[in-house]
Formats: structure tokens, sequence, C-alpha cells
């Protein structure tokens, strides 16, 4: 049973550093600050992750890549980086010579994750790489391979591992919060538009790996496993799709799933993308229920404890997410944080996404998830809840 002293711990949004198994992770501050370059200058890159890395302490921005020169010319002047710095997709191998940059940060349509992150591993950087890692299994474990045979450091932006919230719920899940656990309920999805262009390479099947699902379902599937922090056996998968749509032409729109788990939970979910934007998941346990929605946005998540009686709830402080988590992987590189979430967590998203594509074209059936992945890190012990970037 959790304590309004263990809420108080683990939520309060104190400075709370947490260590277990012997694994200490970084202070933030102080160290040397590592150079990223950011590939592919779209929303999330202008809007999230350029800000965040100007005012994080541990990372700092050192090239731009990019297909449009103008666009990069003016971001480049806006962040006082020199037009030296900055590359296109064509010449981007040439980092290899700039000692400036340590970091890649591949922030492009999902189908080029695989192409840039072996590229950037040939060139000798380590590599941020966006979710979902890539658009096949095939894929995944080359850029694994890639990574090891370059002996530099494959982190996946799975950036809910390092949030917070998502943090907290994870610690107060192994501190039996809810009982035990019985189901997890996740909801992921949002309006898609034709007529954005970061909505229509995410509508297509071959940049996007598979529409709403490999876009947002992703988030649902990734939070059950790590809130119940067990892998699972099998899934089933269903679709709703209007295909007069002009939208859904070679991806589906709503994507339902279910998994089990060995403990005997059950995760359901689904991914839709003509509704309006949603990122929320529940944990019904035996005795209460864990409520967080919204649960991955940019900021404002939050949790709730029901079912109780007079049940403290958690206030927990926010923070910069991608600031958090870039610093985070400059830790990793100067091997003072663990690696959280490496290739083999990417895989293992895709692993079960492809098998829930397969059960799609089987008409639902029960696909059994091969694979006997076991996380290096629990987030819930490895992160510690930090409250500035
Ligand atoms: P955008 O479409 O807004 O940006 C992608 C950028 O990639 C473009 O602006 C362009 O940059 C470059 N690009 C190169 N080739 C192409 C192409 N053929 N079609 C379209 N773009 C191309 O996407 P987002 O920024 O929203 O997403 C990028 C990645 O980040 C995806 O993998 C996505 O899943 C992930 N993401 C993660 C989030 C998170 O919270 N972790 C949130 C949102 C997205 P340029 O013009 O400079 O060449």
């Amino acid at each position: 049973m959790i304590t309004r002293r263990d809420v108080m711990e683990l939520g309060a949004g104190a400075a709370l550093t947490l260590s277990a198994g012997g694994v200490l992770h970084a202070q933030p501050g102080s160290a040397r600050s590592v150079g990223y370059a950011v590939v592919g200058l779209g929303k999330l890159s202008l809007g999230q992750i350029l800000p965040a890395l100007k005012a994080t302490k541990n990372a700092h921005l050192a090239a731009l890549v990019s297909g449009k020169p103008e666009k990069a010319r003016k971001v480049a002047a806006q962040y006082g980086l020199p037009e030296s710095a900055i590359y296109t997709y064509e010449n981007f191998d040439s980092i290899a010579k700039n000692p400036a940059i340590q970091v890649v940060y591949v922030v492009l349509p999902n189908a080029m994750h695989a192409d840039f992150t072996i590229r950037a591993f040939k060139a000798g950087k380590h590599v941020l790489c966006e979710k979902p890692m890539a658009v096949s299994l095939e894929e995944c474990e080359r850029m694994i391979a890639a990574g090891k045979a370059a002996k530099r450091q494959l982190m996946i932006a799975y950036r809910c591992q390092y949030e917070p919230v998502n943090v907290t719920a994870m610690q107060m899940m192994r501190k039996g919060a809810v009982g035990t656990p019985r189901l997890v309920n996740a909801v992921m999805g949002k309006q898609t538009d034709l007529s954005d262009p970061s909505d229509v390479w995410r509508l297509d099947r071959t940049m996007s790996g598979g529409g709403a699902l490999a876009d947002m379902g992703i988030y649902g599937i990734n939070a059950t496993r790590y809130l119940l922090a067990e892998e699972p056996v099998d899934v089933r998968g269903w679709a709703r799709t209007d295909k007069s749509d002009p939208r859904f032409r070679t991806v589906d729109d709503m994507v339902a799933w279910q998994m089990r788990f060995p403990s005997g939970a059950i995760g359901e979910g689904s991914s839709c993308f003509s509704q309006p934007g949603t990122m929320a998941w529940q944990v019904v346990g035996s005795e209460r229920r864990m409520v967080a929605d919204p649960a991955c946005f940019y900021g404002g998540n939050g949790i709730r404890i029901l079912g109780g009686k007079n049940d403290p709830q958690p206030q927990i402080a926010e923070i910069d997410q991608f600031g958090n988590e870039m610093n985070w992987f400059a830790d990793v590189i100067h091997g003072r944080a663990p690696n959280v979430s490496p290739g083999e967590e990417g895989l293992q998203d895709m692993r079960i996404m492809h098998a829930i594509m397969q059960s799609l074209a089987q008409g639902g059936q029960t696909v059994a998830i091969e694979s006997s992945y076991r996380r290096a890190y629990d987030p819930a012990t490895a992160v510690g809840i930090r409250t500035a970037v």
C-alpha cells in the first residue's frame, strides 16, 4: 500500500535523485557540454528541440542538417550558428570531420531514421533517434549493429521514460499504489490534416511505417510495458478505417489492441488519426486506479489516484522534457548515466507493433511475441526526478 510519505517522496517535485542496483545517475549541470547536430528542421525540431537545446546545461546546438538551405540559414542565424555548421542530406557524412558534433539527433520522417542513424555511426557520432525507431525490424537490427560496430551509443527518444509524471507513476506502481495491476488502458490519437506537410508523411505507410499506430500508438504500448515492468507474450489487434477518407489510402485510421502479460495483466489500447488530441493512460488495479490524462503531452501531465478514501494525490513539478532527455543522453555519453532506452528498447516496441499489424491482417488472431527482451534498466529506479535541465 502506498503511503502519504511515499507520495510526498516520489511526487512532490523535490530534487530527488534515485539510485538503485548500484546505478548512479549524474547530477545535472557542471559537465562538459555535448554538441548536437539536429537532422530535419520540422515541427518537433523548430518547436521543441532547438529551444530546449538553448536552455540546456549539458548539451548545445553544434550543427543543423536540412534539405531546405534557406530555412537552415535562417534558423542558424536565429541560434547563433555559423553557415559552416549547416549540412545537407547529401553532404551529411562530412560531419565526420567536425569534432564539435558528438551527437546526431535524428528528427526525420520514420523511414529515414535507419539511413541517417547508420551514416552518423559511420561518421563516429553517437545517435539520439526519434520514435518510432524505424519502419521495419530489419532496419532496427541494422541500426543496433551499426552502433555496436562503431562503439557509439544509440538512444531512442522515449521522452516519457525520463519525464517526472511517468517516472513517478512507475515508482508508485513498483510500490503497489494500485494493488495488483489488472489492466492498463491507453488511448492515443489526434486529428490529421492532409494540408499539413507534417501529417502527409504520417499518412503514408512507406514513410511512417503504419499511421496512427506507429506515430502515437507506440506511446501507449511503451507506457503499458513500463507501467507493468514486464513484456507481453502475445497480442491481437483490430482496425477501423473509413477507406473513402482520402487520409487513409495507405494506412489504417483507428487501431485497437490487447496484449497479455505473464503476470495475468492485460494491456489494451487504441491509436487514432481522426479524434481530438489525446495521450492518456490508466492502470486498473485490485485496490485503486491510477489515471494520467494527459499523460504524455509536452506539458500539463498529471496522475490521479482513484478508488481509495482520501488518497494523497501526487503533485509533480514540470520540466522541459526535451532538454531533460538531451541532458540525459549527454550524461550517457560521459558514462555518468545508464542508457535506459537503447536501440533494443525501440526494437521491442517495433516487434509488438508488427505483431499487431500481423493480427490485423489475420482478422484479429492472437500473435505471439517472439522475444526474450528484458530491460537492462528500469526507469523507475535508474531515472531520478530532475527539476531543472
Ligand atoms: P515534420 O514533418 O514536421 O518534420 C520532418 C522534417 O524532416 C521536415 O521538416 C524536413 O526537414 C525533413 N524531411 C526530409 N525529408 C522529408 C520528406 N521526404 N518528407 C517530409 N519531411 C522530410 O515531422 P515532426 O518534426 O513532427 O517529426 C519528426 C520525427 O519526430 C518523427 O520521427 C516523429 O515520430 C518524431 N516525433 C516525436 C515526438 C516526441 O514527442 N518524441 C513528437 C513529434 C514527432 P527539412 O525541411 O529541414 O529538410
